[in-house]
């Protein structure tokens, strides 16, 4: 969520522009700009993922992360990225 940015930048000491250039990665969904995780050098895993296969923020990680169980779930409901859309067209 795009209030997500700075909670998740403070926790990491650093700026919001400074959190999205070295851990973000933009997507457009239903025609609007999104933030989500980058991935570690271009592969498949989310870059907060650390070596214990643990979440390196889970205290701050992003609310689809909290609403399907982070990075093990399989399946990305439909109806929620559509409402994380809506609160990027803010
Ligand atoms: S829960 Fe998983 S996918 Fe979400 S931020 Fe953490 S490591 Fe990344």
């Amino acid at each position: 969520m795009p209030d997500e940015v700075a909670i998740a930048a403070r926790y990491l000491g650093l700026n919001e522009n400074e959190f999205i250039e070295k851990y973000c990665t933009e997507h457009i969904y239903d025609g609007t700009r999104t933030l989500s995780p980058a991935m570690k050098n271009g592969g498949s895993s989310c870059i907060f993922l650390n070596r214990d296969k643990e979440c390196s923020i889970h205290e701050v990680k992003p609310f689809e992360c909290k609403k399907v169980y982070g990075c093990g779930a399989n399946y990305r409901h439909k109806r929620l990225r559509e409402m994380i859309s809506k609160n990027w067209k803010k």
